[in-house]
């Protein structure tokens, strides 16, 4: 957990706690029941009694769970259109993972370059190397341009083109003319502060729409019956107090779950706490074999630099000086897609061309270009090469390796945000009542094996908001909700108390760091069965070790120690879920490089991952994998299916 702000007074229009004590308990909303006990107190130290934890009742028509692009978007979208919404998260809102967001958002607005919405989408069908849904991929490219206008209007601050249009850069695997080339300008920057700009702009219209805000609170567990989710159980991070959420709707947009590995782009909060929640309620997690490594992490740190250093002319160089690019990508070059630029890296060190004594990293040059362009168009860069490589940009070249960036897979869900499963009766896209999931934690599936850079950017704008539109179709203000069964929070409050009075020889710290060099090392830009098949046995031993936990706080007053074994929890199960479904897709596509199976495999594979976790309760860490058809069909008959074929840069 990162600590932040200590702010839970809702800024605006949010719950007022000055009364009771209980921090962002509801007491203004009419549709509020409370059943237990408001006790302000924080519940009595020393037992494993989960009864001794008193619980404060809200109700809500929609409760959403993360407040980073995707979760602000849809908070914005449920509350403009009436809905009663409250969102929870762990982190102040601006300080969400979004908020390190460089490079851009793609929209082809056509702005720099000529550009058409189906460029957009053959691009991404392509980048995802034919395993996302042509139907979401259609619907993204073509709601992009009016998405980010939206976000012109809400107030981001975009970089301008003399003749005042929004400034659009080039970015990797973004080209013209369904891939014919030459390299499209379609990402659209507010210098390299793209994310910060959107997270304020979306944070001010959602208290403008009257959402109300439950800032650091952990939510630790959904609330199922039947089948259908009911609500979420979360805990305020400040004083413990535990808060059971009943609303109509659940959105999940926890972001990705990066922190498995050991270095990683991702913020420490990246823990993927909704997967985690998602896999305890008996639900599977999608293509969680394809993890993307960005090519251009500051070596040793892991610090992002963006691909717009490449997209505005920075280009990368071995040892031996060679712009070794042009060998793998001719026509791209340093802007082929990430998964095929970090691939090309590794192979380079790999044979002997690395850069320093042990040949680990790459250069990448940005010296050649006006330093008045880099202070104007990438000054956080500047600021981080500097801080991070203590290297002067501008006049020499930057250390860089493949680093951990983002995860294609997640809760898998149609175009409309909603949760999909594979029903009872064989139906693979059978709708989760009651939930949602929206964000790098969902899988639409838009990215498929790889996901283009500044596409997940729009993914959260395009998605936040069709989620928005589908809750306001699906869902009557303020319509009376039936009570929570009884047993609604035991599952949560049940780990909470195992975790928190867990006293083995195991701490947490110790078996987060295991798991961490396991990902690194058996799950990386290359794959093969043997390393694969150890990494499941090492995560399994790993996984035991969590009935051997120690954790030292007890309090629940800022227990951060608690709440990290909580995220550990959820990225464990995440990592296992990882592991298996790699070891067990036997080719290569995308960001997935199996090195026994090096072709892609339409035939056999060209299929979505479903992956269940019957880990909870000590039981080992069992995976379990079905398949989910790849959609071969587009939204409308304005545009054919993309067949597949080679992927060339
Ligand atoms: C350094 C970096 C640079 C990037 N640059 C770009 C770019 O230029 N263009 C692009 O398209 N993509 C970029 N990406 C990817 C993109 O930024 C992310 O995929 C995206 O921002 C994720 O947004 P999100 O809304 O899904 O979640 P996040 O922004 O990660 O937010 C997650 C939210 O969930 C909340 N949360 C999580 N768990 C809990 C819990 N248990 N209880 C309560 N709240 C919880 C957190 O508090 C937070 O508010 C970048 C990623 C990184 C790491």
């Amino acid at each position: 957990m990162a600590s932040g702000t200590n702010d839970n007074t809702p800024p605006h229009g949010g719950p007022d706690n000055t009364n009771t004590g209980n921090v962002g308990s509801d007491n203004q909303s009419p549709t509020t029941a409370p059943t237990t006990s408001k006790d302000k107190k924080a519940p009595a130290a020393g037992g494993t009694d989960k009864n001794a934890y008193p619980i404060v009742d809200h109700t809500y028509d929609v409760v959403v769970v993360g407040a980073g692009g995707s979760g602000l978007r849809a908070t914005m979208g449920s509350a403009e259109a009436g809905l009663r919404t409250a969102n929870i998260s762990k982190v102040f809102p601006t300080r969400s993972h979004t908020v390190a967001a460089q490079g851009g958002i793609a929209a082809s607005l056509g702005n720099n370059t000529p550009d058409h919405w189906s460029w957009h989408m053959y691009d991404t069908v392509k980048g995802a190397d034919w395993l996302g849904d042509q139907d979401a991929i259609e619907y993204l490219a073509r709601e992009a341009p009016q998405a980010v206008y939206e976000l012109e209007h809400a107030g981001v601050p975009f970089s301008r083109n003399d003749n005042g249009t929004i400034y659009q850069r080039p970015f990797g695997g973004h080209m013209q003319n369904m891939g014919e080339g030459p390299p499209v300008q379609r990402t659209c920057a507010a210098a390299d502060r793209t994310g910060h700009a959107m997270l304020h702009a979306l944070y001010q219209q959602s208290l403008k729409y009257d959402a109300d805000f439950f800032i650091e609170y952990f939510a630790i567990d959904l609330i199922m019956q039947d089948g259908a989710c009911r609500g979420v159980i979360a805990m305020c991070i400040d004083d413990g107090s535990i808060h059971r959420f009943r609303a109509q709707s659940v959105v999940l947009a926890t972001g990705g779950y990066g922190r498995c590995y050991y270095t990683a782009t991702s913020a420490h909060t990246c823990t993927g706490d909704g997967g985690g929640m998602v896999l305890r309620a008996g639900l599977p997690l999608q293509d969680m074999e394809f993890v993307q490594f960005h090519p251009t992490g500051i070596y040793g740190a892991g610090v992002l630099i963006t691909e717009g250093a490449r997209g505005e002319g920075g280009y990368l160089t071995n040892s031996e000086g060679e712009r070794f690019m042009e060998r793998y990508a001719p026509s791209a070059k340093d802007l082929a897609s990430r998964d095929v630029v970090s691939r090309s890296m590794a192979l380079e060190m790999r044979e002997g061309r690395g850069i320093g004594a042990d040949g680990d990293h790459i250069h990448l040059h940005l010296d050649h270009i006006d330093a008045k362009v880099l202070a104007e168009r990438l000054p956080g860069i500047t600021e981080s090469g500097k801080i991070f490589a203590g290297v002067d940009l501008t006049r020499e070249p930057l250390p860089v390796t493949p680093t951990v960036h983002y995860n294609m897979g997640g809760i898998p869900c149609n175009y409309h945000g909603e949760v999909v499963t594979i029903g009872k009766d064989g139906n693979p896209d059978t709708v989760v009542p009651g939930l949602f999931a929206v964000g790098e934690a969902a899988c639409v599936s838009v990215h498929g094996a790889n996901r283009l850079g500044s596409n997940s950017l729009i993914d959260l704008v395009v998605f936040g908001r069709a989620t928005g539109h589908r809750l306001k179709e699906l869902i009557k203000p303020g319509a009376s909700q039936a009570e929570l069964p009884k047993d609604s929070a035991e599952m949560a409050l049940g780990r909470l108390d195992h975790f928190r009075y867990a006293n083995g020889g195991s701490p947490t710290a110790q078996i987060r760091s295991d798991m961490q060099k396991t990902m690194q090392k058996h799950a990386a830009v290359f794959r093969d069965s043997k390393l694969m098949a150890e990494g499941v046995s090492q995560l399994a031993q790993t996984y035991q070790r969590m009935n051997d936990i120690h954790v030292t706080d007890r309090s629940l007053i800022w227990n951060s120690d608690l709440v990290e074994t909580l995220e550990l929890d959820n990225l464990i199960a995440q990592a296992a879920v990882t592991m298996s479904s790699a070891e067990n897709r036997k080719e290569s596509r995308g960001a997935h490089a199996h090195e026994d199976f090096p072709e892609r495999d339409d035939k056999e594979w060209m299929k979505h991952t479903a992956a269940w976790f019957d880990g909870w309760g000590g039981k080992g860490g069992e995976v379990k994998i079905d398949y989910r058809p790849v959609h071969e069909y587009t939204l409308t008959d304005d545009i054919d299916y993309i067949e597949p074929k080679k992927r060339v840069y």
